[in-house]
């Protein structure tokens, strides 16, 4: 289930030739919250869903954590394609596929958008910034020409490598959730 109308051909970028098939975003359009990565991996490329490899276990526990089921949110990517052996998305990749996720955000109007990582985070917030100090408050944004709340957390896969941020991304998504009044 999708908010967004995917074209699931799209070969407006680059990364349409060498993806398995397009990933878009997935939860109930009426979600209070959006939860979004950079891009899909090898997981999510094979399977057409975001966030469904180890770092979505990761993120699936943290919501869990809270009482919340993944089904009860909607989960997304700035890019709807997996970048080449997972490097980076680059700017004219994310610029090729923002429209897909300014569709997706008007559809839902979520409460709270709750950027994953640093790349997300300066990406949606326009500035850079210290994760450290982005994930201690609330932002606002503009995305799409509409105002978003916005929190940062630290993305699910940097608490695979550095076990010590697992607390502050679990903090982070708790905030995110109390946010948008899911606890
Ligand atoms: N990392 C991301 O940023 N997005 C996914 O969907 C999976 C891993």
């Amino acid at each position: 289930m999708s908010c967004c109308k995917m074209d699931l051909k799209c070969t407006k970028c680059r990364l349409s030739k060498s993806r398995t098939q397009v990933v878009p975003g997935t939860g109930p359009c009426s979600s209070k919250i959006a939860f979004i990565g950079e891009a899909p991996g090898k997981d999510e490329d094979l399977r057409g869903e975001p966030f469904v490899g180890r770092a979505g276990k990761i993120l699936d526990q943290a919501l869990a954590d809270c009482g919340v089921a993944r089904r009860q949110v909607y989960i997304s990517n700035l890019t709807k394609c997996r970048p080449p052996r997972n490097r980076k998305p680059r700017k004219d990749e994310i610029a090729a596929c923002s429209e897909y996720l300014e569709s997706e955000l008007a559809k839902i109007s979520p409460d709270i958008v709750c950027a994953l990582g640093q790349t997300v985070a300066e990406q949606l917030l326009r500035t850079k910034g210290k994760m450290s100090v982005l994930t201690k408050k609330e932002h606002e944004s503009e995305i799409g020409g509409k105002r978003v709340r916005l929190r940062v957390a630290y993305h699910p896969a940097a608490c695979l490598y550095q076990r010590k941020n697992l607390g502050a991304f679990k903090e982070s998504i708790k905030r995110s959730l109390e946010a948008a009044g899911l606890v």
